[in-house]
């Protein structure tokens, strides 16, 4: 991930991950979230059970890292856990708005963590709120909160679902008392969440490189309208809305860009599934040219895919440092050029005076690839054919990426010329929608491709803004 823009650079969500019954949930817990960054680096926690039955939290802002340091790890014990590491798609980037976010309702000590982006949130709290609820926070999971408190019965597992049933959106969503640990997929499971096996216990979490990590054996995903309810005497699956099926619309947008190469999601590698889709861009869009490169890192798969296909060699023709923050970087235009350089050099030896295929997994705002194909001129390359292995993105994301405007990005009502112009690349192309799901393995009607096509797999009119729940009323 790019993350040198600084304020204006397109957000992706959360990640959360979960343990029951692990003598070491604590540290394992910590390995998940590590591999979990990715997903999130605003702000990092993790709520513990411990020997006595109560949820300690701890959360900070800043990478996992920053916020569970040797001293905070020390501190932390117990068998089940529940982590979340965040980017806000709802909510500012706040304290008060980390995760996993602790409440206490109907006697009971409950800690929620979610990644996706609830359109109705809004809605629900406004009417809440009218009828007295208070709440202490901006982000869209404390809804979910409010709702199962105010569900009939004193069953977690009931409330939990009574409140699932009225919101819509796309989570992956995870809860955790002191009895059991919940995790729920959004009926369309349009944000993914994975079951994994300890010897001792359960593991769930966003991706399964966080398995991976904790040395757990992936089982299956999370099935989409699903909740899982974890506890000593095992596991249980509930229909989150039986009566209300809806049909699959995953996020095609993990394959393409999210998620971490050594994840599988749908039964498919997601590098594997990268490296296809630059086959197949290949195939589709194939130029005459010295060498191919990608940027680093999210589409160095699908770069060497179209290396392969079109046996021009693939070189590393952009270096990036991995050791500068974002607070590095300076506002204003030059100093955040200079900044960029800082973060993605070209190799000059390759690219100098040679025809460079430059590929890149996404185009949203333009500004990196503007500014890539800018620094490639300057470093000497002869031609830079700007290749995409996805189609153009024209459309705001509801779901958990932080893309809320049309406005802001490049190929709303631009034809693909008009871009390539703005952009300043000899040529451009990007792979169509569906030869992006050919190459992950799924069928065209499996995916949520709203992003790129503007049809929604549910209703928008209550789509909000990420900062809609700061705003005052009234
Ligand atoms: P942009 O510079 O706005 O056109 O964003 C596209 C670049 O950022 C590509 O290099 C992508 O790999 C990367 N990218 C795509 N989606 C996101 C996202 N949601 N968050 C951060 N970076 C992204």
């Amino acid at each position: 991930m790019i993350d040198y823009r600084d304020d204006d650079s397109p957000r992706d969500a959360c990640g959360v991950f979960g343990i029951w019954g692990h003598p070491h949930a604590v540290v394992l817990t910590h390995y998940g979230l590590y591999a979990l960054q990715h997903r999130g680096q605003e702000s990092a926690g993790m709520a513990v059970r411990d020997e006595c039955g109560r949820l300690v939290l701890h959360r900070g802002m800043g990478l996992v890292a920053d916020v569970f340091d040797a001293a905070t790890m020390s501190e932390l014990s117990g068998s089940a856990t529940l982590g979340h590491v965040r980017y806000s798609t709802t909510g500012s980037s706040a304290l008060a708005n980390a995760q996993p976010l602790k409440v206490r309702m109907k006697a009971k000590n409950v800690a929620l963590a979610h990644n996706g982006n609830l359109v109705n949130a809004e809605k629900i709290r406004d009417q809440l709120e009218s009828e007295g609820s208070i709440f202490q926070t901006t982000s869209d999971t404390e809804v979910i909160a409010h709702l199962a408190a105010r569900a009939p019965g004193d069953s977690m597992r009931q409330n939990l679902l009574r409140a699932l049933q009225q919101v819509q959106g796309a989570y992956g969503f995870a809860a955790l008392t002191s009895n059991a640990l919940f995790a729920a997929r959004d009926p369309h499971g349009i944000r993914p969440l994975s079951l994994g096996r300890l010897e001792n216990g359960w593991v769930v979490a966003s991706e399964t490189c966080a398995l991976d990590a904790a040395g757990a054996t992936f089982i299956r995903d999370v099935a989409p309208g699903e909740m899982l309810i974890i506890d000593d005497d095992g596991i249980n699956s509930v229909q989150i809305d039986p009566d209300n099926p809806r049909t699959e619309a995953f996020c095609i947008f993990e394959h393409i860009y999210f998620a971490r190469p050594d994840s599988n999601m749908g039964g498919i590698n997601v590098h594997q599934a990268r490296k296809n889709m630059g086959r197949l861009l290949a195939q589709d869009h194939p130029v005459d040219a010295d060498v191919v490169t990608g940027v680093p890192d999210s589409s160095l798969s699908a770069a060497t895919g179209y290396a392969e296909e079109t046996r021009i060699p693939y070189e590393m023709g952009l270096v990036r440092n991995r050791y500068i923050g974002r607070t590095f970087i300076q506002p204003g235009d030059e100093l955040r050029q200079k900044g960029v350089r800082l973060k993605l050099n070209p190799l000059l030896k390759v690219v100098q005076n040679r025809r460079v295929v430059l590929v890149d997994d996404s185009i949203v705002r333009g500004t990196t690839s503007k500014t890539l194909v800018r620094l490639l001129r300057e470093a000497g390359a002869r031609e830079v054919h700007l290749r995409i292995s996805s189609p153009p993105y024209r459309h705001p994301c509801y779901f958990g990426i932080d893309t809320s405007t049309r406005g802001q990005l490049i190929a709303t009502d631009r034809s693909v010329d008009e871009v390539q112009q703005l952009i300043g690349a000899d040529s451009l192309a990007y792979l169509s929608g569906e030869r992006v799901v050919e190459a992950s393995g799924g069928r065209l009607d499996d995916f949520c491709m709203a992003c790129f096509t503007g049809n929604y797999c549910m209703a928008m009119n209550d789509a909000n803004d990420k900062l809609a729940l700061e705003v005052e009323k009234g």
